[in-house]
């Protein structure tokens, strides 16, 4: 090991969060969502840190054969689906279930020819209008479904477009939309993401799917994952590589953004863009320098930020950086990089070492 930038993957946190998760949707079934390398936290570690989750969802069937291919067994749904009908015998050989949501994947079902059984659900747009089938359109698929062979309809699943905003009307047309359509079929039904769970008890249905609040992290702006009694898993930390004494007027970094104001310590610190830190924070956004706070100065570089150490003369070449985690919410810096926090852990790239703890 070189360089210092990892990031530190909390696993008692992990389980922490699913245990949150069973409190606020007692009796439900959890899909825990581990896309996107499990929110950038690495996929593999999530789903072993969450085994006692009743399934795994991610996006697509890469996702999902790198959880096979780790040797895990439980049930994976693919929430886009498939793209093609050549993945259609892996997801029967492999135990994959998968979402159809619209009509070229029901052809391609219809083409038949599957030699097993598939299980999917039927995705029905109430409201989000971005996948899934009209709820005018949801009776007729499903009767569809029930004569192609080897296919067994699990249930219907949607999604909800602005439950992190409790005084938005738009999740409760959704509930009406998704529970009008779905009056006379049979089966089971999905149709809460983290914020679901937590603001709107009924969107809980059978199955919950929570994503971001499995990682520690609020879906909802304003608060962090620690105001909801849910404790942040990924701490992103680097070290100071460098502290120099300034004159005032000196200019640091790119472009010379920053102009010293007064005469100052300046510390570099290992990490940056190219380690998924927003290039775009605003200046002045919070770094913690041995757990204290001190100012980001400067343009944030490929592999290198600076921080104003004015106030922290005892920092030295070598002290532990932490860019978020459980001392200064990834809430926090997201908001000072103008994004969600969604972004920020999906961000992080490959470089950062991940270490579990
Ligand atoms: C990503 C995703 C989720 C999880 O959403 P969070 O806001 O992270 O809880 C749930 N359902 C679907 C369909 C998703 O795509």
């Amino acid at each position: 090991m070189t360089r210092a930038a990892q990031a530190i993957i909390d696993l008692g946190a992990l389980q922490h969060n699913l245990r949150k998760v069973r409190v606020a949707a007692p009796g439900r079934r959890v899909m825990a969502v581990i896309k996107a390398n499990g929110y950038g936290h690495g996929i593999i570690t999530v789903a072993r840190a969450l085994g006692d989750a009743d399934a795994y969802a991610v996006a697509c069937l890469d996702e999902a054969m790198s959880l096979r291919e780790a040797g895990i067994t439980q049930p994976i749904v693919l929430l886009e689906g498939f793209f093609s009908a050549a993945e259609l015998p892996i997801l029967v050989r492999e135990n994959i279930v998968t979402v159809v949501h619209h009509h070229y994947q029901l052809e391609m079902l219809e083409q038949g020819g599957l030699n097993g059984a598939l299980r999917v659900w039927i995705k029905v747009d109430s409201g989000m209008h971005r996948l899934g089938f009209a709820p005018e359109a949801v009776a007729a698929v499903w009767q569809r479904l029930q004569s192609c062979g080897g296919v067994s309809v699990i249930g219907f699943m949607s999604h909800l477009a602005s439950a992190d905003e409790p005084h938005d009307d738009t999740t409760r047309q959704q509930i009406s939309r998704f529970n009008d359509a779905l009056a006379a079929l049979p089966g089971e039904r999905s149709l809460a993401n983290s914020a679901g769970i937590l603001a709107w008890s009924a969107t809980q249905n059978d199955w919950v799917r929570p994503g971001i609040m499995l990682y520690g992290v609020s879906p909802f702006a304003g608060q962090t994952g620690a105001d909801l009694g849910l404790q942040p898993v990924m701490s992103l930390q680097s070290q100071l590589i460098a502290i120099h004494p300034r004159r005032r007027g000196e200019r640091i970094g790119y472009g010379g953004d920053y102009v010293c104001p007064a005469d100052m310590t300046v510390g570099v610190v290992a990490i940056g863009y190219g380690d998924g830190y927003p290039r775009h924070i605003r200046p002045g956004a919070p770094v913690l320098v041995n757990g204290r706070r001190a100012p980001l100065i400067a343009r944030v570089s490929m592999d290198m930020l600076c921080v104003d150490l004015r106030d922290q003369a005892a920092a030295r070449c070598g002290d532990s950086v932490s860019l978020w985690g459980p001392e200064l919410p990834v809430e926090e810096v997201a908001a000072a990089a103008g994004t969600i926090p969604y972004e920020l852990l999906c961000r992080v790239t490959a470089r950062v070492r991940k270490q579990t703890r």
